[in-house]
């Protein structure tokens, strides 16, 4: 293995190979000075709907505003309940608080990193108030939808999917993420697989009236010109990143199956070094590494990110080594939101969703972008394994 260099992305080699496409589709903006909003943007937005399987799409700010809106559209108020997991990225429950609203959390499952139909009872269970259910498909992996659209039915409440990391995953009915609840929210932050060159996202609907309030929310509740009966917030998508994002959605289906391919090489390398996947019971003795569970067809992952796990006790160590080597890693997410100081007055102690607290500990992401060579995913599988080679057999991972 000769030292190579694999970082965790590398966007300056997906432009490279777009930019005959790129650079005169920025022109072209340039050239109509439609800045916000016109054809580029209802292009995009007609694009996504489709590629998503749902009916409208509204393009608007960021993914975080992506969350906000149909929160405001549904009518979330001080102190509304409502249920999401503790263990994803902050934005999904930072918009709850937002508007006054108390995110209850929900733990995860092991294997899948998702919220279930027990983890989500066990936290309606603690709700007096329940308004929104907003599921997360984390890492790309789309949540089970059946479970999430059921327990909505059952509570009286609507199902808001965050499927800001899993654009094109497809669910165990073989349905896109964000096409089933009432809304799906996207984020293009330009390290996501369909990533824009700044701050942009889309919720998508199926529900005509539900995107009327959100066109209506995202343009300071106004409805029609110049009178407001709400107040909404400015949240527009540009038509440069929506310029840039309908070419790259383009190569959208290409790129995720070069991240499945890659996958497929982690999972069968690491198996016969001796890992098993996150499904598997581990025995006593057992190599101390775990892969994901790949899903049945025709539910499939997107690999926005490739999540392997260790013991606790070595995780860092492993970052620290695959950094002396040159291999960029991430920690996704080293707390669990019920742990953060921002949330201590929400009143939940250590141990309450171990779960998520387990995986906050163990889990380490290692680089699976498209761009990766035969010879980076080598030196990244190898170095992965001599270091776990090195610490001792543990039962507990
Ligand atoms: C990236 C992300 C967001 C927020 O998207 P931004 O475009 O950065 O605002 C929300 N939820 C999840 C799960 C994300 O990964």
């Amino acid at each position: 293995m000769s030292d190579l260099s694999v970082p965790m992305l590398d966007l300056k080699a997906q432009y490279a190979s777009i930019k005959d496409e790129i650079d005169p589709a920025i022109a072209g903006v340039l050239e109509s000075q439609w800045c916000i909003g016109g054809p580029e943007v209802q292009a995009l937005e007609e694009e996504i709907a489709a590629y998503c399987g749902t009916s409208h799409a509204a393009g608007c700010a960021s993914g975080t505003d992506a969350i906000l809106m149909p929160l405001m559209a549904i009518g979330i108020k001080p102190g509304d309940e409502v249920i999401c997991p503790t263990f994803t990225f902050f934005a999904t429950a930072g918009c709850i608080v937002r508007l006054g609203g108390v995110p209850v959390f929900a733990d995860i499952d092991p294997v899948t990193f998702n919220m279930t139909e027990e983890t989500v009872r066990a936290a309606a269970a603690r709700c007096t108030n329940l308004k929104a259910i907003i599921p997360v498909d984390l890492y790309g992996q789309a949540v089970d939808m059946d479970a999430m659209l059921k327990l909505g039915e059952e509570f009286g409440v609507p199902i808001i999917e965050d499927a800001a990391q899993a654009i094109g995953a497809r669910d165990a009915k073989g349905q896109r993420v964000g096409s089933r609840g009432l809304y799906g929210c996207f984020s293009f932050y330009p390290t996501k697989n369909l990533g824009a060159m700044g701050d942009a996202g889309i919720i998508t609907t199926k529900d005509p009236e539900a995107y009327d309030r959100l066109k209506a929310m995202g343009n300071h509740g106004m409805k029609p010109k110049y009178y407001h009966s709400e107040v909404g917030l400015n949240s527009r998508l540009d038509a440069i990143q929506a310029a840039v994002l309908r070419v790259k959605l383009k190569h959208l289906d290409q790129w995720s199956e070069k991240r499945a391919s890659n996958a497929a090489f982690y999972d069968r390398t690491f198996a016969e070094a001796g890992a098993k996947t996150n499904a598997t019971p581990l025995d006593e003795g057992d190599f101390p590494l775990r892969t994901p569970q790949p899903p049945t067809l025709p539910a499939t992952h997107i690999y926005h990110q490739y999540v392997i796990s260790v013991p606790g006790t070595i995780r860092d160590d492993l970052r620290t080594q695959l950094g002396k080597k040159g291999i960029g890693t991430e920690i996704y997410y080293p707390l669990s939101l019920h742990e953060q100081a921002c949330f201590t007055d929400l009143g939940y102690a250590k141990g309450d969703l171990p779960v998520s607290e387990l995986a906050a500990q163990q889990t380490i992401a290692i680089p699976i972008h498209p761009e990766l060579s035969d010879a980076q995913l080598e030196y990244v599988t190898g170095n992965v394994i001599k270091f776990v080679n090195q610490c001792s057999p543990i039962a507990q991972v």
